[in-house]
């Protein structure tokens, strides 16, 4: 359940929507417990949000959460909410844990399209009742962006200096404040003294005012597989003719390269045979699966599909909305929608 909370009235304008799920943004000090203040502590603490004389309406789960409890509802939960409030809100600011962050701003990316308003993500390293917080500094930074609205067509993280693309972004440090990057795609802004935007890079704003579509099924019966040297292919084989699985993603191994296995071409080619879907992103942070390898030609044989310079969170997310709303997908339309941009998460070519 979503309860809305006192908010802020002051100032003109649509108001900024703010949406509290959960994090260590709004955890007790001890964090074991995972114990959580209430929205109206957490703005109680952040007085200086008053300053930028913009109104807001805050809104909070009954049981905000640790993201890695999260599952594809909760996803459909926050863009539902954004959907509803969609017409009467500048923008929305998603506080959210880090573990997922990534997972669930490429599920917003794919389910929301296009966007004529910013979707801004944040969350903090260091819970906001310890002095040390970053969470303070992440939500003020975020709501100035909001309330500069140079940015309306994209879901985006902000996160201590950098405002990243949703869908190109992953967690990356889990010690420092700077725990997150896209090393695939450059920032959308640099949030130092000034923020700096790199407008350039933003996706063009949708034409309409009205929410972006409609559809928000996920196929939860997927399988994300990092494929390692010296990975048993008779394990991998057992598993798949057990599991009753729609749609499966490799990490393979650099630009795309699987084990040495007929028996596990086989298997895979019998997973395909029974509707099920395959795609492939790269282990590496940079760069892209391609097929120049003799070691890629058996993905590419059985037409497993190259999801290029994707992330994995990008990737495997976009699989559970496609499938989840598409179930009687062709292999042909599977490989062109996972190979084909819908909201920049993956290049042109
Ligand atoms: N486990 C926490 C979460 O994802 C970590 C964080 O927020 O930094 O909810």
């Amino acid at each position: 359940m979503i309860g809305e909370e006192k908010g802020i009235e002051r100032g003109e304008g649509l108001p900024v929507n703010i949406l509290y799920t959960g994090g260590t943004f709004g955890m007790r000090k001890d964090l074991r417990k995972a114990e959580f203040l209430p929205l109206s502590h957490i703005l109680k603490r952040i007085p200086e949000v008053r300053e930028f004389n913009m109104p807001l309406r805050v809104f909070s789960w009954d049981r905000p959460m640790d993201s890695s409890h999260m599952i594809p509802e909760d996803w459909i939960r926050i863009s539902r909410h954004i959907r509803k409030y969609y017409e009467e809100s500048r923008g929305f600011l998603i506080l959210h844990g880090t573990d997922s962050l990534s997972y669930t701003a490429s599920m917003l990316s794919h389910i929301l399209r296009p966007l004529r308003k910013a979707i801004l993500l944040t969350g903090a390293q260091v819970p906001l009742e310890a002095s040390r917080s970053d969470a303070r500094q992440n939500l003020l930074s975020s709501l100035e962006i909001l309330k500069e609205e140079r940015i309306r067509s994209e879901v985006a993280i902000c996160f201590q200096h950098l405002l990243l693309r949703g869908n190109r972004s992953t967690k990356v440090d889990t010690t420092s404040y700077a725990s997150f990057q896209s090393p695939r795609f450059p920032p959308l802004a640099h949030v130092g003294v000034d923020i700096e935007y790199k407008s350039s890079l933003f996706l063009p704003p949708a034409k309409d005012h009205v929410p972006p579509q409609t559809q928000d099924a996920c196929e939860t019966q997927v399988m994300l597989i990092k494929i390692f040297p010296g990975m048993e292919p008779r394990f991998l084989i057992q598993l798949l003719k057990h599991t009753e699985i729609k749609g499966l993603l490799f990490e393979t191994l650099g630009a795309g390269h699987m084990l040495l296995s007929k028996s596990l071409n086989h298997s895979l080619k019998s997973v395909q045979e029974r509707g099920s879907h395959i795609a492939h992103v790269s282990q590496a942070t940079r760069g892209k699966v391609k097929n120049s390898y003799a070691a890629a030609q058996p993905l590419s044989d059985l037409g497993v599909v190259g999801c290029k310079d994707m992330t994995t969170e990008a990737a495997l997310t976009k699989m559970m909305f496609l499938l989840g709303n598409n179930p009687n997908l062709s292999a042909e339309s599977f490989s062109k929608h996972m190979t084909r941009p819908w909201a920049g998460e993956c290049s042109k070519d």
